[in-house]
């Protein structure tokens, strides 16, 4: 039985403990009022779906909290139509989200284990994502560029191999920009990069956060 409609109320709950904590944007508090969490993790933390808190997804990783999710994609602020590439799927939530909003989104996730169970959660939800197991520090260059690059766990330092699969500006329209969260293993600062010139890039830094580090090669 589908009993979906139980969180309903939990979901606006969590909408507004997002808006008291700053967040604004109201495509993404529109998004996150639509997709539902609970359906990303794991039956043994249904009761906790809808609290703003990351929890474990299996195989030491784990859905990010609701706050860094609505906070990267705020930064990130995907137009409809504009294609957008994520690094670590994990869950799926995320995708999600920017799928919700209008985004065409291309993940990547470098565990087999995680990659074979969210593909069909995503599809069977009825998001419109594509899905690739690879390791996502090359990005997806078959699909470059992107105009946004979203990057879910935490890095050491730019890859720049990412950096050049954003679009680059043209005329008046300015280049790709990628969202990352760049530190050492316990705490990152978030980071808003964006691509001025064909061979410039702009960066800025956000607030801190804590990531599952992002981790070359693929498992399973
Ligand atoms: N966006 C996810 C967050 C998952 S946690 C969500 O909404 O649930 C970060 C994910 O990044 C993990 O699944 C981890 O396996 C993956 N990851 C880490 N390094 C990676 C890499 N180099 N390429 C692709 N995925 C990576």
């Amino acid at each position: 039985m589908n009993e979906d409609w139980k969180f309903e109320k939990r979901r606006s709950r969590l909408v507004d403990e997002l808006r008291e904590k700053g967040i604004s944007d109201e495509r993404v508090l529109a998004a996150i009022g639509q997709v539902p969490r609970h359906r990303f993790v794991e039956q043994a933390f249904l009761g906790r779906a809808y609290n703003d808190e990351a929890l474990p997804i299996g195989l030491k990783q784990t859905i990010s909290q609701p706050y860094t999710v609505a906070f990267q994609s705020q930064t990130l602020a995907p137009e409809r139509g504009e294609r957008i590439l994520e690094i670590g799927t994990g869950s799926g939530y995320q995708a999600a989200v920017l799928s919700e909003m209008g985004a065409k989104v291309f993940t990547v996730e470098r565990m087999k284990g995680l990659f074979d169970r969210t593909s069909p959660l995503l599809k069977s939800l009825g998001y419109h994502v594509k899905t690739r197991f690879g390791d996502g520090m090359e990005g997806w260059a078959a699909f470059a560029p992107f105009d946004g690059i979203i990057v879910t766990a935490g890095a050491l330092d730019l890859p720049e191999t990412l950096l050049n699969q954003l679009k680059k500006p043209e005329g008046t329209k300015s280049g790709g920009r990628m969202i990352i969260p760049v530190g050492p293993r316990h705490e990152q600062t978030m980071r808003l990069v964006m691509r001025v010139e064909n061979d410039q890039f702009e960066s800025i830094e956000l607030d801190a956060f804590r990531f599952v580090p992002l981790l070359g090669k693929t498992v399973g």
